[in-house]
């Protein structure tokens, strides 16, 4: 015996609470979808977890953050589920999916059938084991995806101030959580192989400004090495990091930010993957009709590079949740997903926003010792990628906006003269 619905989402996280807000919006009636999430808590917004939930004052708690808070959206509460009828399978990891016969299997046991599944199961953090290091079993060595991963966190904390803690990695994980750490007055040292932070984003120049502002709140930084090691007490308490390059930092409380896998596994042999995720057309449909996946886990078609490309970021799971839904609810009515790819952070003071591509070649402008500055990637003659530090809605709108047009530029010079004018004024 098992329960059945007409739409199942796989997932519980942000793609999930904008999948099932259009679900709504578009008029699905009470007990035809279902949402099933290995966490305990309907889904929230996860970049709050580096940022406000690290806050040593009035830290973000739920149900402040749960999807879709935010401009001009609904709040989705658990109350706002019932509600709108649509059953939430919480604390419950789905073990199988059988997606020729529409079933799928739950680990307590339960069938749940569908006629459309939509697949939203994100990415897990990458252990330090998959590196072939140990330690990630000891209490203060930490990861950052989930609300569990950060109320351990949190705790870790909280006996470290005045201490020392060791973030491996230097990407936005790395980068947020290093700049909470510091807020909460703990010492802290950064250590990536890279020769910079974001290094799959940043241009040296943007990098630096960070990395300065970064060593004026007491942030360290140990690039080009990697983690060799760790030394543990008799209570299994990590005490010391070893790094490749011979150094030892004493440790009371280590972050690993090392990058992410998707969770494609329960769809392997059974789905097209690419892009280590889920291969999806323009209407987030995967090789299989009855079957849609969204956010992390789905390489999708961006129209404007002309490539598949899965992305990680927040902003690309909401709207290609509410895509999907439009496409399965309205098909005839829906086009191809049209994606212009949008990544940003905030730390400490600082925030910044970046459209499109990083590749050809990067223009900075602005003031790099004062508040606002960024940069333009052209390639092919054209204006394909826009970071912007410390911009206005109207600014960042501007660098979107101007992206999304890929204006053609002749002259780097004259470009880099014009700076955040190129894009207000295209
Ligand atoms: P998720 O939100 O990861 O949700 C996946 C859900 O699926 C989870 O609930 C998981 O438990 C569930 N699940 C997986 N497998 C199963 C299974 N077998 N059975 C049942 N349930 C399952 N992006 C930005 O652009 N800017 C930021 O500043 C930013 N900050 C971030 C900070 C943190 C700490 C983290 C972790 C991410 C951040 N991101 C940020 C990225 C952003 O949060 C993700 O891109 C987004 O959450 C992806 O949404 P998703 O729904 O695809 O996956």
């Amino acid at each position: 015996m098992g329960r059945a619905f007409v739409y199942v989402i796989l997932g519980g996280g942000v793609a999930a609470g904008y999948a099932a807000l259009e679900f709504t919006r578009r008029g699905v009636p009470p007990g035809e979808l279902c949402i099933i999430s290995e966490e305990p808590v309907a889904p929230y917004e996860r970049p709050a977890l580096s940022k406000g939930f690290l806050l040593p004052e009035s830290p973000a708690r739920l149900p402040s953050f749960h999807t879709c808070v935010g401009a001009n959206e609904e709040r989705l509460t658990p109350k706002w589920y019932k509600e709108h009828g649509i059953e939430l399978v919480l604390g419950t990891r789905v073990k199988s999916v059988d997606v020729r016969r529409k079933k799928l299997l739950t680990a307590t046991g339960e069938t749940i059938s569908y006629k459309i599944l939509l697949i939203a199961t994100g990415a897990r953090a990458l252990k330090l084991e998959e590196f072939g290091l140990n330690g990630s079993e000891a209490e203060n060595v930490c990861y950052l995806r989930d609300l569990a991963d950060a109320n351990g966190l949190v705790n870790a904390m909280q006996s470290c101030a005045g201490r020392n803690a060791v973030v491996i990695g230097g990407g936005y994980i790395g980068m947020e959580c290093a700049a909470s750490l510091a807020i909460n007055k703990i010492n802290v040292t950064m250590v990536f192989p890279e020769v910079h932070c974001m290094a799959r984003l940043f241009t040296p120049k943007i990098a630096s400004y960070y990395e300065e502002y970064y060593q004026s709140k007491g942030v360290k930084f140990i690039k080009g090495t990697v983690l060799s090691s760790f030394e543990f007490d008799s209570s299994g308490q990590v005490t010391a990091v070893n790094l490749r390059d011979g150094s030892r930092l004493p440790a009371d409380l280590v972050v690993v930010g090392i990058g992410i896998r998707p969770n494609t596994s329960l769809f392997e042999g059974q789905l097209t993957l690419d892009k280590g995720g889920i291969k999806v057309n323009g209407k987030l449909q995967t090789s299989i009709d009855s079957v849609y996946a969204v956010g992390d886990v789905a390489a999708f078609p961006v129209k404007l590079f002309g490539e598949t490309r899965r992305l990680e970021h927040v902003d690309s799971a909401r709207k290609s949740a509410k895509h999907a839904v439009a496409a399965i609810m309205e098909p005839e009515k829906s086009g191809e997903f049209d994606y212009l790819p949008f990544f940003y952070s905030r730390v400490f003071g600082l925030s910044w926003q970046f459209y499109g591509d990083n590749v050809g070649e990067a223009v900075h402008f602005g003031d790099f010792s004062g508040t606002t500055f960024g940069a333009y990637w052209i390639s092919k003659g054209h204006l394909i990628g826009s970071f912007l530090e410390g911009g206005t809605k109207e600014e960042y709108e501007a660098i979107a906006t101007a992206t999304r047009l890929k204006p053609p530029v002749e002259d780097l010079v004259e470009l880099e003269q014009q700076g955040l004018n190129f894009a207000l004024t295209v």
